[in-house]
């Protein structure tokens, strides 16, 4: 049925892609997509050839008017080159006017770099702050950071390796030496997850940049949430004892 439809796709396993989310590729009448040659794999793994318009940073407000026009009569999908459209990526304007323009507008959810790395740092998860990219200017990214300290919620930023011991070392001097993870390549053969303080992390990724993608994900301020409900009621048992 015409209308919009944003559809994540795989962050690196192509097996991430979901049956509903191939369903709607194959059947929707023009894919709004960053880079083709990407998508074109997407395609290829489908087996099929799908018809597909680029919609990125330097087209979008040009082309974005006759795609909304076209889901009067059309399904109109959005993908990114890889996870959820509009998270990091192109798209919420396209989602705007066509909410503007009384098109339905749905989504096929899945994967995403953020959630992911969340779920693998091992710290809390009740409140978190995505903050996309930094500035990759160190006085626009000490400014960035100075105005999210006092937030109390776990950190969520994107950042890309030849840079990623330097935002470190930022964050630590803006944070303070918080725990931290970096996830990188996830769902992909080089997966790993490493954790440490910040200064630690700053220090190991100084003498070799890493390759592939990564997210960090940094601790709230304060002391770091016990490790499990058992360390909880470990902990409250253990300050009962000491009450007079
Ligand atoms: N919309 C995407 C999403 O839902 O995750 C994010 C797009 S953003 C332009 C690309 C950044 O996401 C990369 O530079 C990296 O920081 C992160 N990323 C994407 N895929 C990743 C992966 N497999 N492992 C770790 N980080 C990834």
């Amino acid at each position: 049925t015409p209308g919009l439809y944003i559809v994540a796709t795989p962050i690196g396993n192509l097996g991430d892609l979901s049956p509903r989310a191939s369903e709607i590729l194959l059947g929707a009448d023009l894919v709004a997509v960053e880079d083709s040659r990407v998508t074109a794999g997407l395609f290829r793994h489908l087996g099929a050839k799908g018809k597909m318009i680029p919609y990125h940073d330097h087209n979008a407000d040009a082309v974005r008017p006759g795609l909304v026009a076209r889901m009067a009569t059309e399904a109109i999908a959005l993908v990114s080159d890889a996870g959820t459209p509009l998270i990091s990526d192109p798209g919420f304007k396209l989602v705007r006017d066509a909410r503007a323009a009384g098109h339905p507008v749905t989504t096929i959810p899945g994967p995403c770099a953020a959630i992911a790395a969340l779920t693998l740092a091992g710290l809390p998860t009740d409140r978190f702050l995505f903050l996309g990219f930094l500035p990759s200017k160190q006085q626009a990214r000490a400014e960035a950071i100075a105005e999210i300290a006092g937030v109390r919620a776990t950190l969520v930023l994107y950042e890309s390796g030849p840079r990623l011991s330097a935002c470190l070392a930022a964050l630590a001097e803006g944070l303070g030496d918080r725990e931290a993870a970096v996830a990188r390549e996830i769902s992909k053969k080089f997966e790993e997850c490493v954790t440490g303080s910040l200064t630690q992390l700053a220090a190991r990724y100084a003498e070799a940049p890493p390759k592939g993608e990564i997210v960090v994900v940094v601790a709230p301020p304060g002391a770091p949430a016990p490790a499990s409900a058992d360390d909880a009621d470990a902990a409250l048992a253990e300050a009962l004892t000491r009450l007079p």
